[in-house]
């Protein structure tokens, strides 16, 4: 066992507080990018004014609300 002074737990109290919200904020923003990144392949770019837009679900085919353009489930890249 490694013998320390008493005034040594203070310190390890803060680091060890430290280490847990570096952890919780770690992990917190592991879940929102991993939920931004869902919500990004969800949405589709209109091919006529750009607009990006939330597509129905299982939707193939969907109406852009700015152009009322008609588009595809393809991403801009896949063009
Ligand atoms: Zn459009």
């Amino acid at each position: 066992m490694i013998r320390t002074g008493l005034a040594f737990l203070p310190l390890l109290y803060a680091v060890v507080l430290a280490g847990a919200v570096l952890l919780l904020w770690l992990a917190g923003e592991w879940r929102r990018s991993r939920l931004r990144r869902r919500e990004w392949r969800a949405m589709g770019q209109c091919r006529l004014c750009a607009e990006w837009v939330r597509p129905a679900q299982g939707a193939d085919l969907w109406r852009c609300p700015v152009c009322r353009a008609l588009n595809d489930r393809a991403a801009p890249s896949d063009l």
